[in-house]
């Protein structure tokens, strides 16, 4: 009997142990909290969530009310409107039409060529990286290109650079302009990638060297969107099989996605993504 009252005595401890904490110097307390307060504002699709916090640091957290929901507006883009959500750092989009076609004149005043619709097997958008940092990119859905080229005799690389590693350029589309940029933070007067970087048209400043992929898409267009010279126009590609070449892509048709040394000197044509 006398060890059951014991046994008792030790669940009861435990239990109030339990049920207390110790604080900062080691005495037993009983929680005492604050009022709710909101630890994280509700968003578009979460809600609100409140704590209470008690002197000792413990604390209890609650979800509350419902989502705000989406407030959503249209905004005109050149080349699309966009039903989008308005509230800061959400970015939901509802809906996207495309406003321009293949061949229609872009806002650069050049030829629109290729567009992510979602159509014909394309991705809906594309990443768009725009400097040598951006690791995340923006999402674009259009390729315009110059209305001339920029260049028929231009080598890849400057005088003493057709040997030095452009590290990390890319082939895909949405890759062209960071490759102009990886081209330039080496050798910063590199003839092709230096042209297109430089150039202006229609007050638009952020036209580029294609990537193969990209320059592939043109290649396919230019019977549609424009006067292309029949040679061999460079990508901002390197041929990371040989650091001495970059890729090139034939506009008289045999010559799909070749290597060439960086200091043959063939056509220029710049692009733009949005
Ligand atoms: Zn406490
Ligand atoms: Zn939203």
């Amino acid at each position: 009997m006398k060890n059951r009252i014991k046994l008792f005595g030790i669940i009861l401890i435990i239990t109030i142990l339990m049920v207390t904490c110790d604080n900062n110097n080691g005495e037993i307390h009983s929680h005492s909290y604050s009022d709710w307060i909101i630890e994280v504002a509700a968003t578009c699709t979460t809600k609100e969530i409140q704590i209470q916090i008690c002197s000792c640091g413990d604390e209890k957290s609650r979800e509350i009310g419902v989502p705000l929901g989406h407030d959503l507006g249209w905004f005109f883009i050149p080349g699309y409107e966009k039903n989008i959500c308005k509230r800061n750092n959400c970015g939901f989009i509802d809906e996207i039409k495309f406003t321009l076609k293949i061949n229609d004149t872009g806002p650069g005043g050049g030829k629109i060529f290729y567009i992510a619709d979602g159509q014909d097997g394309r991705s809906f958008g594309f990443t768009f990286y725009q400097n040598v940092n951006d690791t995340t990119g923006i999402i674009a859905y259009y390729l315009e290109h110059a209305p001339i080229d920029q260049g028929s005799s231009l080598t890849w690389a400057s005088l003493g650079y057709s040997s030095i590693d452009i590290a990390n350029t890319k082939e895909d589309i949405g890759t062209g302009k960071m490759n102009t940029a990886l081209i330039l933070a080496t050798d910063k007067n590199a003839p092709a990638a230096k042209v297109c970087n430089d150039y202006i048209n229609n007050e638009i400043n952020d036209w580029f060297l294609p990537s193969i992929y990209e320059l592939y898409e043109l290649y396919k267009q230019k019977g549609a969107s424009g006067e292309f010279s029949l040679g061999h126009y460079w990508s901002s590609s390197q041929n990371d099989n040989d650091i001495t070449n970059a890729i090139v892509e034939g506009f008289h048709g045999i010559n799909v996605g070749g290597s060439s040394e960086k200091t043959e000197q063939f056509y220029v044509r710049a692009i733009r993504a949005f």
